[in-house]
């Protein structure tokens, strides 16, 4: 028997993560942290020239190596103009529409320090503007930052120290319901890495033993297109790229369940790997959906186009608005006691309880899987390490100057962001 996952190590990582901005181009305080949860489990690492994360979990062979990549890097901006009005212009970093940073609160990065602000369409006030407010465009050429600094020209944001083609980092909101619900932006791929970092801790915890190396591989420029391009080696064989998964009107994908995507616009994944991936979530009562997706590209892509001969296949966690306000469920990423099935089974008249479990769990088994699709053993106790480790004493993220004070602070420094939690400790599962 393969054993759980750690859920609630899962949440905490997923937190603190989220409390790192993560900007493409902005990465190194995100690849600190995730460096510091590798080590803490006691799994080895590389850092690629480039930055990126290549962990090994050591299997009884060295090839054909496996390689399950997610990345840290998330969608931002950047500023393009000191405008007159002392606001600042600003284009996209990775591609998401402007009409869902109209109101954000953000960070930025100035060479000196950071300054906090928001993102307003130009005309903003209703009582200044009327129904202007409502009819004005959307789109980058049509909001501002307003920075909370006293600044009423280009002289003064100057003087603060902003310069053209400073990051911006977009706040992410994260907040998880009691029911289970999680909404945040940047869940795109901070929920994937997680998972990832989830199932590496449940293969250290119970000592499982892999047949061949598995890469954990955490990628920095996802969103730009480049992604694990540069991040494998000659040994890896197959590649499984996380990512989210889109549930949308037209779309197959659950927010309470993974996805394996068999297409998107890099063209069909592997069927073998693909099929190899339906069939452990068949084995071992895992709730996956199949998917296709139009407007999608992710690091698979990116490192097949690199020429690197591998199979590839793309796993996700269901999520709704993607790159806008992204919510998932406890389900997609871990497990579900109560999900489709059951409420198909209670429509139909019955009260079955099928237990199903997402991403995380789904990787771990992927990740031991022997070549023949047995379970692997237990061997019990074995790469085990002090509780005291796992919540973080071993690893101090650097506190983000910005986060002063309130819950989300508390995320970046270790301790439980009570503050997002409506959930007592308690009922969590
Ligand atoms: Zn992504």
């Amino acid at each position: 028997m393969i054993p759980d996952i750690d859920h609630a190590y899962l949440e905490e990582v997923l937190l603190q993560l989220l409390a790192i901005p993560s900007p493409v181009g902005l990465t190194d305080a995100a690849v600190r942290y995730a460096a510091g949860r590798f080590e803490a489990l006691g799994i080895p690492y590389v850092l690629t020239r480039r930055g990126a994360i290549r962990a090994t979990l050591a299997g009884r062979e060295e090839r054909p190596a496996r390689a399950i990549v997610a990345h840290l890097d998330t969608l931002g901006a950047m500023v393009r103009a000191l405008k007159d009005n002392g606001r600042l212009a600003i284009v996209p970093i990775g591609h998401w529409s402007a009409r869902f940073a109209e109101g954000a609160r953000l960070t930025i990065f100035t060479d000196t320090g950071r300054l906090r602000g928001t993102c307003l369409p130009l005309k903003s006030s209703g009582h200044a503007f009327g129904d202007e407010v409502d009819t004005q465009p959307v789109g980058w050429d049509h909001v501002e930052v307003r920075v909370d600094a006293p600044v009423h020209d280009r002289a003064g944001l100057e003087a603060a120290g902003i310069n053209v083609g400073d990051w911006i980092a977009v706040d992410p909101q994260p907040e998880i319901q009691p029911g289970g619900y999680i909404n945040s932006r940047y869940l795109d791929d901070k929920a994937a890495v997680a998972a990832l970092l989830t199932a590496c801790k449940a293969v250290r915890d119970h000592g499982l033993a892999l047949p061949v190396d598995v890469h954990p591989l955490l990628t920095l420029t996802e969103e730009v297109g480049s992604g694990a391009s540069a991040a494998l080696h000659g040994e890896v064989a197959e590649l499984v790229s996380l990512d989210i998964a889109i549930a949308a009107p037209g779309q197959n994908t659950s927010e309470h369940s993974a996805t394996v995507c068999m297409q998107d616009m890099s063209g069909p994944f592997d069927y073998h790997l693909t099929h190899k991936l339906i069939g452990l979530a068949k084995t071992h009562g895992i709730a996956l959906r199949r998917d296709v997706f139009k407007y999608y590209r992710s690091d698979a892509a990116a490192a097949v186009e690199a020429g690197n001969d591998i199979r590839t296949a793309l796993l996700g966690f269901g999520a709704d608005a993607s790159h806008a306000q992204e919510r998932t469920h406890r389900d997609a990423l871990e497990r579900a006691d109560e999900d489709d099935h059951r409420l198909h089974d209670e429509r139909a008249g019955g009260a079955a309880r099928l237990p199903a479990d997402g991403l995380a769990a789904g990787l771990h088994r992927a990740v031991a899987a022997r070549r023949h699709g047995a379970a692997a053993d237990a061997a019990a106790g074995a790469g085990r390490l002090p509780r005291s480790v796992h919540a973080g004493e071993a690893l101090r993220p650097r506190r983000p100057q910005w986060l002063s004070g309130g819950g989300s602070a508390s995320a970046a420094t270790g301790a439980r962001p009570r503050a997002w939690r409506s959930r007592p400790a308690s009922s969590r599962r």
